[in-house]
Order: structure tokens, then sequence, then C-alpha cells
């Protein structure tokens, strides 16, 4: 089978999409989990994560080196405490962070956001990056992240009463906007095209990750909401609560099926102790 990300004809591994490090606090003691879409309704439980052959591995180790990175600035993130990033309050809901390692850190968002486009699993139907997955494969086949305002990344941190929670995996729908973009040329009057973007998301750790997933630098964004190459970051900070929409599957917490999945779970894992 061909490898989706070298494309050489090799043996494939069964990766995780989202990778399982992510999972560590979502699990229960039968090592399953609960998955919420906004989507669709449905509650599904799945059995350590979802799993596809999809790459070598050689690409599964390189992946693995950034996820790494990744999930130690994301844990760290989570208790606002590290050994060599740096924490201060622009204002009560926005963190600054300094000393993240811009390469890894957003080699890692962007393979993620590319394997969910690159699987076939139905429950990433809403991740299809069309042109740009092909392009996203060429950069993570190079290992060298894009400059700051390509395809930028910004994060929330969630909290629940004012605490941070890291089990939290969500997806959404992507969101398509439009631009009005002014060409650089000697024309009076100047060329303006309308551009189509669109941002996905997703949510891993308690925090979610917003990828404009857009290539050109006529882009007008506020830079000092994204990632940047320097390091630096700032995230926000929202009640989960207010970050979901009315008709979220949060507000389904309470409801008679969601409780009877939680209740099974709970009852087996005490049936296997
Ligand atoms: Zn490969």
């Amino acid at each position: 089978m061909y490898c989706k990300l070298c494309l050489k004809n090799t043996d494939l591994r069964e990766s995780h999409i989202i990778p399982e490090t992510f999972y560590q606090e979502i699990y229960d003691d039968l090592h399953r989990m609960v998955v919420l879409t906004l989507e669709d309704t449905k509650l599904k439980l799945i059995q350590s994560g979802i799993k596809e052959k999809l790459l070598c591995h050689n690409c599964e180790q390189r992946f693995s080196k950034w996820e790494n990175f990744l999930k130690k600035d994301l844990v760290d993130f989570g208790n606002k405490q590290s050994k060599y990033l740096r924490f201060s309050l622009v204002d009560e809901n926005v963190i600054k962070i300094e000393g993240i390692r811009y390469n890894e850190f957003k080699l890692a968002i962007l393979s993620i956001l590319w394997r969910l486009s690159v699987s076939s699993h139905p429950y990433f139907y809403l991740y299809k990056l069309g042109v740009y997955e092909e392009k996203l494969r060429h950069i993570l086949l190079n290992g060298i992240a894009p400059d700051e305002s390509i395809y930028p990344i910004s994060i929330k941190r969630h909290e629940i009463e004012k605490e941070f929670h890291p089990a939290i995996i969500m997806q959404f729908p992507p969101k398509v906007f439009k631009q009005l973009v002014t060409i650089n040329t000697s024309t009076i009057p100047p060329i303006k095209i309308q551009q189509l973007v669109t941002i996905q998301a997703f949510t891993i750790w308690g925090h979610t990750f917003k990828i404009i997933v857009n290539d050109n630098n006529f882009l007008k964004i506020n830079l000092e909401r994204y990632l940047r190459k320097s390091g630096h970051l700032n995230i926000k900070t929202q009640e989960l609560i207010e970050f979901m929409s009315e008709d979220s599957v949060l507000k389904r917490i309470d409801d008679q099926d969601v409780n009877n999945i939680f209740e099974k779970m709970i009852n087996e894992a005490e049936h296997l102790s």
C-alpha cells in the first residue's frame, strides 16, 4: 500500500488520525472514549481513538516527533507552568506565551489537519482540504513550517468554571468567509478580486485550534492573534459553555441517552475491577 505522505509503496501502520497522546485524559478504565460532535448529535463510543492505514513507519516517526513537542507544550499551557515557556497575562482572559518552538508546533497542528483531510473515515468527512491537501503534504514532507501569515493558527483555551480541562476533543464544520483582495498592478483602478477563505478548527487537549486554510500573502489578518514565528502566542481563555453554540451537544450532557452511556461505562469498569 502507498504511504499517503511519502507516496512509497510499503507496509503501512495503523495510524491515529488524532494522535493517541491527546486521548490520554479521555479514555475511561476500559480504554474507550465518548466522542461528541456538533454536526450530528449521536453519541459514539470508540475504542482507542480512530485509526487507519495511512503512513509508513518513517513518516509515522516524523509526525510523532512533532506531536511529542506539541503535547508537552499543551500540557504546560494547561498548567500555565513550564521549564522553558514563559507565561504572562495580557488581560484577564488573554495569556501571552513565549518560547514556543514555532517549527515543530506548527507542523504538528498542520499534520493533524492534513490527517483529518486524508482520512477516509466517515467521522472526519468535514475536513476536506481540496487543493490544500497536496500543498500541505509537501510542507509536511519537507519539514519546514510555512511563514506565520501562511496557514495562520490561533488557539483558545477552554475552562469549565475557571478550571482547565484537557479531556475535550471536538470537531467542527468548516467556516467560509469572503475577502476582497487588491492585487498589486499598475492598472487604475487597481484590480480587486473576491477570495473565499476557509477556516478549519478542532479541539484537542482542551484547546481549540483554528487554522485559516490559505497560503497567499494578500490575506489581511491581525497577526497578534496568531502563532508568531518568534515563538509568541496570545491565547484567549473562554468558558466552554460560552464557546459552544446553541445546538451544542454539551447541552445534551444531561440527556438520558448520554447519561446511559456514562453509566454503562462506569458499571462495566466496576465489573472488571
Ligand atoms: Zn511514508
